[in-house]
């Protein structure tokens, strides 16, 4: 994977989303992050991720294109022990030089969380008071962010852009068009360490409560809020202003 990206200039202004998209269309993982640095700039420019199961796949892709860039790290208070040891190991193999663990305000949780029962009673205003709310704070200083939604997971992701309008930001998909497959071998290829939890039946990986293993045959993110319409936490499907 190289990580020359389609030249824009940075004299010019800045692109739109579908302008980019266009151009991004069909450009590697590597090629669409380097294009972002171009777009906004390192100090612009943040990585959104879950250190969950499929992760490091796009940490590593981030890594080789330049380690540096800020990578936000949802910390929401109900998550694995695993996650938080995967996290710091993928910190010290890939060498990721500016990982920011953000919290949930200690206000807003007990206000509005006291007995630690939202993710039961009422799981959307607990992702918005852990996750949406705690992410935009973050995202205050970037105009881009980065993710690793991908086509195959289906759902509200089955036809994601590349790269698209968040609102106040650009966001951009750099897995939109990867498979399964690619995935795998990036794994593979980079000797990448796996999420502890994959080992025992976890395929996709969140907070304890709205976590649980899935079967054989079964979609990858079945497991995620398990007998409930919810499949998505809210910081895709809402712009993050
Ligand atoms: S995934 Fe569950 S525990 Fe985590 S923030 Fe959302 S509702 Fe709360």
């Amino acid at each position: 994977m190289n990580a020359i990206g389609p030249q824009i200039s940075s004299a010019a202004p800045q692109p739109s989303a579908a302008e980019l998209d266009r151009s991004l269309r069909d450009a590697s993982p590597a090629e669409v992050i380097a294009a972002a640095l171009e777009a906004v700039g390192r100090d612009k420019l943040a990585l959104v991720s879950s250190f969950g199961t499929e992760s490091a796949t796009l940490l590593k892709v981030m890594a080789d294109v330049d380690p540096a860039i800020p990578v936000i790290f949802l910390d929401t208070g109900w998550l694995f022990e695993e996650t938080l040891a995967y996290r710091d190991t993928l910190i010290a193999t890939l060498g990721l030089k500016d990982v920011r663990s953000i919290k949930p305000a200690e206000e807003t949780l007990s206000r509005e969380d006291p007995d630690r029962e939202l993710w039961f009673s009422d799981p959307d205003v607990c992702c918005r008071i852990r996750k949406v709310e705690p992410l935009a704070r973050a995202l205050k200083p970037f105009s881009a962010w980065l993710n690793g939604r991908k086509r195959f997971q289906g759902n509200a992701r089955s036809d994601i852009p590349v790269v698209e309008d968040d609102g106040a930001r650009l966001k951009f998909n750099p897995f939109a068009n990867v498979s399964r497959e690619e995935l795998e071998a990036i794994f593979v290829r980079a000797k990448l360490p796996r999420h502890p939890l994959v080992a025992s039946g976890f395929r996709s990986v969140g907070c304890m409560p709205c976590t649980s293993r899935t079967a054989e045959g079964e979609d990858e993110r079945a497991g995620r809020w398990r007998g409930r319409a919810k499949t998505e936490c809210g910081i895709h499907t809402m712009k993050i202003s």
